[in-house]
């Protein structure tokens, strides 16, 4: 830790993006009196439901750090859950943007076309799995690529059916809340959900100890006795599970999913809004399990922050709705489309799936290390730089969120940003921006131990 001039708690804003200092700074106790006066504001002015992780008023953010108006530099491992992967303010984006907003910042889409939301679309189908015809439209949201695709694969099918998992993460909205898992905080007194959504196990290595192959036949057993092959239009699954703790299913699993759909006219959803773009060390984890998914919703990452989403898929299926039947107002804004062609020229020219995979190997290495002599690290697991910690209790197995919680909030005072998951909630999630310089991460990671030997 050092202090600076630069951001003392009198300067003016620290200028945002690349060029703010790679350290972590405590000027304050966090929240600082500045911080804490917003964090009062919010209480008065914003919806209870909206809750917040790191009690910080933000600043500016960069490299691997966020910088609130306390002057406090804090390590960055959350990357504003998997969005800012290639660093917030990257300067590739920073420049489409304003080129843009300059231009022009609406004319909807389905009104006046523009060429930017047609090269995403372009882009998007070359870099996604798969080198059959595809085609894309685009959305503000993940929860509104999930719920168009879903609206695309029961018009092709001309079926009702969705077959979702245990540990499922999906959205906020009503279909989507129909489709997660979790119930609090996500579900729980907002119903009633959407019908014909059904729920399988999910492979959970670790838990269920099941081969690939064993857990896809339960699934397929369950669709066939419970739902029925006729009516199910589509299977959604998340390659890794996000929210609901970076799980990565067993060999064999998703290949097997994805053969049964092909024989059996059921469109297979690929949800890599967090997973996407260079995140797992690959562009997406289908590619890690060797699956083509027929679509693949994207968001999170694909615009270096800017609301954007997708559904990319086989032409035929993408096709099937009526002219009018798919888009939205803003779907595919000029401003978050520019922002997303600079960001996929930056996640395919800039060396970003290797760094994926060099951060994947710092993290493992320091995580694994700590589990073989702490038992309450229970399983370490992830692909890339999407990675997580499962804490237990050492004697039991029993998840621990107490535990988790703690050493969460103990990271979180010590000035490294770190978000928990799981359906347990006993889950440390690590996704840092790729933009995050070795010595920062580690020094994060050597906080992580700290609390988890404190506590
Ligand atoms: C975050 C997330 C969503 C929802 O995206 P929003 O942009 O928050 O609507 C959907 N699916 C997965 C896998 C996610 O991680």
């Amino acid at each position: 830790m050092s202090t600076t001039e630069l951001t003392s708690p009198t300067d003016t804003t620290p200028l945002g993006g690349p060029s703010l200092p790679q350290e972590r700074r405590m000027l304050t106790p966090i929240p600082g009196p500045r911080s804490q006066e917003l964090l009062a504001r919010k209480a008065d002015a914003v919806a209870a439901g909206v809750g917040h992780t790191v009690p910080i008023q933000a600043v500016a953010a960069g490299g691997g750090v966020v910088v609130d108006a306390d002057g406090n530099s804090l390590i960055d491992l959350g990357a504003g859950i998997a969005v800012t992967t290639l660093g917030n303010a990257h300067p590739k984006v920073v420049a489409a943007v304003q080129a843009q907003v300059a231009q022009f910042t609406h004319t909807c889409f389905m009104i006046s076309p523009y060429e930017s939301y047609v090269g995403v679309a372009e882009a998007l189908n070359r870099i996604t799995p798969g080198d059959h015809a595809k085609k894309s439209a685009l959305f503000n949201s993940g929860a509104e690529a999930v719920e168009n695709a879903v609206k695309i694969a029961r018009k092709f099918t001309k079926k009702q059916a969705v077959l979702a998992f245990d540990h499922g993460y999906h959205g906020r909205t009503n279909l989507t809340m129909a489709l997660t898992a979790k119930a609090m905080p996500y579900k729980s007194g907002f119903g009633p959900f959407a019908s014909e959504i059904y729920r399988s196990p999910l492979s959970y290595p670790y838990r269920d100890g099941l081969s690939g192959s064993d857990a896809a036949k339960r699934t397929i057993s369950l669709i066939e006795k419970q739902i029925g092959a006729d009516n199910l239009a589509a299977i959604i699954i998340e390659p890794i599970q996000g929210e609901g703790g970076f799980i990565v299913p067993a060999e064999g699993f998703l290949p097997a999913l994805v053969d049964w759909c092909r024989a059996n006219d059921v469109v297979f959803i690929a949800d890599e809004v967090q997973t996407g773009f260079a995140r797992t060390g690959a562009m997406f984890a289908s590619e890690l399990f060797g699956i083509v998914p027929d679509l693949i919703t994207t968001a999170k990452g694909i615009a270096g922050g800017l609301p954007l989403a997708a559904v990319t898929g086989r032409a035929e299926i993408m096709d099937a709705s009526h002219t009018g039947g798919l888009g939205g107002t803003y779907g595919g804004n000029p401003i978050a489309c520019a922002a997303a062609l600079a960001a996929i020229d930056a996640f395919e020219n800039d060396g970003l799936i290797e760094r994926a995979n060099e951060i994947g190997t710092i993290l493992v290495d320091r995580l694994t290390a700590l589990q073989a002599s702490d038992p309450r690290i229970g399983d370490v697991r992830g692909r890339g730089a999407m990675i997580a910690a499962e804490f237990v209790d050492a004697a039991t197995g029993e998840p621990d969120a107490a535990l988790t919680g703690a050493i969460a909030k103990a990271c979180i005072a010590e000035g490294v940003i770190v978000l928990t998951c799981g359906t347990y909630g006993n889950v440390i999630r690590f996704l840092p921006p790729l933009s995050i310089p070795d010595d920062l991460l580690v020094e994060g990671l050597d906080v992580v131990a700290a609390a988890l030997a404190a506590a």
